[in-house]
């Protein structure tokens, strides 16, 4: 959301028709962000997101990098002729589908990458306060609050560069981090006491949430996000592990510290990708199976993890 709406206000700035379609519903507390409410739900309205892409002479595509990412959009995107462009930072891109485009796995977020893009085309003076929120909050999301290892000096060049503009980054973290219900934070005490084991032996914290569980406490769309991170902050821990019982499919989250590859874990064994210290992955396996395999699975990384 944070890179497609900084893109999308640059776009309009230069007189272009754009439209943000999203593959899903997003999380309530993306919904203050400016052009929110003009985002195309796919899976809501179909239709409409259908004739836009069928429409378009140029589709951007932002941090995805496979179609399968995009679910039920992808056999619509498999069959666009229009000239494709991505603009990503995570692992292995399915080269073939893009017409043009910029991988670059060094980069913090695609929000910096939009920045970069918006900027090296001489365009700097058309980074206004939307644009800054936009971008800002895709960086800032995706860098841990600025803590992870991909946060580089450019990325703190482009903060000041986006703090020139004026725009107000406490009132951003308030709304991502500060907007939740009460029952999403007896939800995160309840998993945190009943529902994570902590496996010293391969230094790794697991948690499983089970459908009853998301039930009890109305969970919604982006509640359980940042959940996984929890499972680091205890010490010692390399490895955290989160999986979600949702309608469709298990949904794994991954978390390293340092030399564990997280990106190769999920390709191998959970039809998953991402990041080196942070991917996700799925199965069609129930919850218990899920887990007991992640367990077996564990074994063969004993040392690595040690
Ligand atoms: P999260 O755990 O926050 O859902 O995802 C962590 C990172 O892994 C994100 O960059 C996300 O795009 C990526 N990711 C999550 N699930 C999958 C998946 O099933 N396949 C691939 N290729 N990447 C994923």
């Amino acid at each position: 959301m944070g890179s497609s709406l900084g893109l999308y206000h640059f776009l309009i700035q230069l007189g272009h028709s754009v439209t943000v379609i999203s593959p899903t519903n997003w999380a309530a507390f993306l919904k203050w962000m400016p052009g929110a409410n003009v985002v195309v739900d796919f899976e809501f309205s179909k239709e409409v997101a259908i004739k836009f892409l069928r429409e378009a002479d140029l589709l951007f595509c932002l941090d995805f990098n496979v179609l399968h990412r995009t679910k039920n959009m992808e056999p619509v995107l498999e069959e666009l002729q229009c000239t494709k462009i991505l603009i990503d930072h995570h692992e292995q891109p399915q080269e073939d589908y893009f017409t043009y485009g910029i991988s670059n796995t060094a980069k913090s977020s695609t929000s910096e990458m939009v920045f970069d893009f918006i900027t090296e085309s001489g365009f700097d003076d058309k980074i206004n306060v939307t644009i800054a929120e936009c971008l800002y909050t895709g960086v800032m999301t995706d860098t841990g609050s600025f803590r992870f290892s991909s946060t580089t000096a450019n990325v703190h060049r482009m903060v000041a560069r986006l703090k020139e503009t004026g725009f107000n980054h406490t009132l951003v973290h308030e709304s991502i981090f500060d907007s939740f219900l009460e029952n999403r934070v007896r939800f995160i005490g309840y998993c945190l006491l009943n529902r994570m084991e902590v496996l010293y032996e391969y230094n790794t914290a697991i948690m499983s949430v089970s459908k009853n569980d998301l039930l009890r406490f109305y969970i919604k769309t982006g509640d359980t996000e940042g959940l996984v991170n929890q499972l680091l902050s205890i010490q010692g821990i390399k490895f955290g592990a989160l999986v979600i019982d949702r309608d469709e499919e298990r949904k794994w989250s991954f978390r390293s510290k340092g030399s564990f590859d997280v990106n190769t874990f999920a390709r191998e064994h959970f039809e998953g990708g991402g990041h080196f210290n942070a991917a996700g992955g799925h199965t069609n396996d129930s919850l218990d199976a899920t887990v007991w395999k992640f367990k077996k699975t564990l074994k063969q990384y004993e040392e690595q993890l040690q």
